[in-house]
């Protein structure tokens, strides 16, 4: 692959530096492989702003859905594990767990265990002829790395269904668009979807004044109440349905404690643990705080919907014939893999990565088509099970992918790749 020929090639800098291994991305999924990259002894660098995504696009005063335990980051020792950063607080850890203190853990972890995190924005990522990459930085300056691990996160693949388009953007949002929801006091806002975040929103913004209706295809889905942490009642329910990270059941445990199983086995059962297994649903202690309190219509459809008023509100009507006027409408549809659409790739690599309903098709060992380069997170959930979907799944992509990108960045340092 020529990099002369790309046409995202922004100008012939010299590079400055060049580094064994280029992360990008400082949510929990960037920094435990970069804690791990360290651990190698190798020569690394981390760009982008430490849990960021964690400050601005989840709404403050979130609980958790993931236990305290299952939001741990990992470190190759597990010496800044969330279990030390309790004891060093001297508190018991809470549960369901605050987002404030799971920033105020990650921080922490950051700063002991991946202090020389560069805030600067990766712009574009290219092939070189060495097999390598040259990577340009949104301050123009110019690096080249042997391999690249992206853990780009969820803001890049944020949904919005077309059928909104039309509405002018005053009257429409997305869930990932707030960190503060007190705007909406006083006002009657349509929330479209059924899952964690939808309903989560929920509960904040009519706990802030807002008057709140769900609009959900089907019935909702609760997670049981041994889901977010309640001792088990009795013996025999540990033993049908056990506790993991992301739920529980046997299901769940088998995902945790064999990580790289689901990869191993046919899409068709991969997208039915995506879709039917871990379906959208809401944490149990959600349900006192939705259940009278928010107006909910399930099985419901928007099947129009239209400004109105001046563009000051907008008129749904639903499959079931009802018509809303509501002053907003905010859409908790989620995310959606598209790796192509990630704005840092250069198009000779987006040619050259094979994708499955927009995500990367990578190896046992995260690496896409394109040698060299990793995908963790978000990203590898369609390849490797909704465990990626989740801090939990952190532990096991960045030890398996570290040692992948320190194999690989050997490999071009000894002239194997070229
Ligand atoms: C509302 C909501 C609630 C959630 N609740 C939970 C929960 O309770 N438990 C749980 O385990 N998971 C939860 N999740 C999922 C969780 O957010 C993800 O699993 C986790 O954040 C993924 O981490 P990440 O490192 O892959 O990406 P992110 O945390 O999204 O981080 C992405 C990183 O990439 C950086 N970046 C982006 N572009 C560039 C660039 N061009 N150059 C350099 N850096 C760049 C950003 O600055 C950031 O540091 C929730 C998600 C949502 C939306």
């Amino acid at each position: 692959m020529s990099t002369a020929l790309d046409k995202n090639n922004v100008q012939e800098q010299k590079p400055t530096r060049h580094y064994d291994v280029v992360v990008l991305g400082a949510g929990p999924y960037g920094l435990a492989v970069s804690a791990h990259l360290h651990g190698h002894g190798v020569n690394v660098a981390t760009f982008g702003k430490p849990i960021h995504f964690w400050q601005n696009h989840m709404p403050a005063g979130m609980l958790l859905r993931s236990y305290w335990w299952a939001s741990n980051l990992s470190d190759p020792e597990g010496t800044y594990s969330i279990t030390r950063y309790f004891q060093m607080k001297g508190v018991e850890p809470p549960d369901p767990l605050p987002i404030e203190t799971f920033i105020d853990y990650a921080l922490w972890f950051q700063k002991n265990a991946v202090p020389n995190v560069d805030e600067t924005y990766i712009k574009v990522i290219e092939r070189t002829d060495d097999s390598s990459y040259r990577i340009t930085l949104e301050d123009d300056r110019v690096i080249t790395s042997a391999a690249v691990v992206m853990a780009p996160g969820l803001n890049y693949y944020q949904y919005t269904p077309e059928f909104y388009a039309h509405l002018p953007q005053s009257l429409i949002s997305h869930t990932n668009e707030y960190n503060d929801l007190t705007g909406f006091a006083g006002k009657h806002v349509a929330m479209i979807g059924g899952g964690q975040a939808a309903l989560e929103c929920s509960a904040l913004l009519n706990e802030q004044g807002a008057q709140v209706t769900v609009i959900v295809r089907r019935q909702l889905k609760w997670l049981s109440k041994a889901d977010v942490g309640t001792p088990f009642t009795s013996a025999i329910h540990a033993i049908r349905a056990p506790q993991a990270g992301m739920g529980e059941g046997w299901s769940n445990v088998i995902l945790e404690k064999l990580p790289y199983l689901l990869h191993s086995t046919v899409k068709s059962w991969k997208n039915y643990v995506l879709g039917k297994m871990h379906g959208p649903a809401g944490s149990a202690w959600l349900v006192p705080r939705i259940i009278g309190k928010v107006q909910v219509k399930e099985h419901a459809n928007v099947v129009k919907a239209e400004a109105i008023n001046d563009d000051t509100a907008v008129r749904l009507t639903l499959s079931t014939g009802e018509v809303l006027e509501v002053e907003h409408v905010i859409l908790g549809t989620g995310f959606r893999p598209e790796v192509k659409s990630l704005p840092m790739l250069s198009q000779d690599i987006k040619d050259a990565l094979r994708t499955y309903r927009g995500s990367p098709v990578l190896s046992s060992w995260f690496e896409s088509s394109v040698p060299g380069m990793y995908f963790i997170g978000f990203s590898a959930a369609r390849g490797f099970g909704p465990l990626y979907r989740f801090v939990i799944g952190s532990a096991a992509a960045a030890r398996r992918t570290a040692a992948a990108a320190v194999r690989y960045a050997a490999s071009v340092k000894s002239g194997a790749r070229s």
